[in-house]
């Protein structure tokens, strides 16, 4: 079909009609509502890109977070980007980076989003953060303010939020804004006890969590350190399995954490993996956990030949 507008668009550069693929329809893209910020402060209309209407979009954006996602059908003239695409992540270009969240995208979404860095000072091998940002480093966190009329609470979406020297800042302002926050982890090899009592001065709309994911960490001691001051009901603790670990370390590492009354939360590296999806059901399913046994789970679940590795 003819449309006049794309004309436009294509000789002038006046108007552009942008789809963006939601290849990840159950994940609340911020790099889209970024792009979607950018595209319609030029006067451009943006939707969700239907494959029926391809022809009429003058661009079409592809973000994935997820290397997993099935990416056969993006049409070749996507711009693409994201940790989902990796090696070739391509961050979003300043100009659109510095742009605030479009949250009309989402009218699903009951959360802010804020960023105060970017990036972590660690090097974790399994991890793209680095592979996205060579260094930690400052953002324009004031423009985040409540952008969302809907929240419920804000979610902190800083990589290492401890990490910063300027985390003093970052949590006063959020003592300011007064919501529930939600932190994406807190990397508990870096907590004091400035940092233990400065997260007890924030409401937390869920658990705290921190990560164990690499079994030679010494990480108990700073656990136990973070229960000094906060309750372990309140924390929560992601552990990777089926990277660089075995059987007897992932099993060792989530009943150390359940001893200590803090719960575990299995992250799977290979989702395919029959071992890893079994381990991660029977420790994620709370009641299963504290119930019985992996192999009393795996054999309640008619696996009796399971090679457990
Ligand atoms: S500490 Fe977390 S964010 Fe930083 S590199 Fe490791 S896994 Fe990534």
């Amino acid at each position: 079909m003819f449309r006049f507008e794309s004309l436009l668009s294509r000789y002038f550069g006046i108007f552009m009609k942008v789809g963006l693929i939601n290849i990840e329809p159950k994940i609340f893209n911020p790099a889209y509502m970024k792009i979607s910020t950018y595209h319609k402060a030029k006067g451009h209309e943006v939707s969700w890109y239907s494959p029926l209407f391809d022809k009429d979009y003058d661009r079409i954006y592809c973000s994935s977070l997820f290397s997993f996602t099935d990416k056969s059908q993006i049409p070749k003239r996507a711009i693409c980007g994201g940790t989902g695409f990796y090696p070739n992540v391509n961050v979003l270009p300043p100009e659109i980076e510095s742009c605030s969240l479009d949250y009309s995208l989402y009218p699903k979404l009951d959360y802010s989003m804020i960023w105060f860095t970017k990036g972590c000072i660690r090097k974790c091998s399994f991890c793209l953060v680095n592979k996205c940002y060579k260094t930690i480093t400052e953002q324009e966190w004031g423009k985040y303010i409540v952008e969302n009329p809907k929240f419920t609470h804000i979610k902190i979406m800083d990589d290492n939020f401890f990490a910063s020297p300027y985390w003093k800042d970052h949590l006063s302002y959020l003592q300011v804004l007064g919501q529930p926050v939600d932190f994406q982890g807190v990397d508990v090899r870096l907590l004091n006890e400035q940092m233990c009592r400065g997260l007890l001065t924030l409401k937390h709309h869920k658990r705290i969590k921190i990560a164990w994911d690499n079994p030679s960490d010494d990480i108990i001691p700073k656990i136990k350190f973070m229960l000094n001051y906060i309750k372990a009901y309140k924390i929560m603790c992601y552990v990777l399995i089926g990277y660089n670990s075995t059987y007897a370390e992932d099993l060792d590492r989530v009943l150390t954490i359940q001893s200590l009354g803090v719960s575990p939360f299995v992250m799977q590296y290979d989702r395919h993996n029959r071992y890893q999806k079994d381990f991660a059901r029977w420790v994620n399913m709370k009641a299963t956990f504290k119930k019985c046994t992996f192999s009393e789970y795996l054999l309640g679940k008619g696996k009796k030949n399971v090679r457990i590795k």
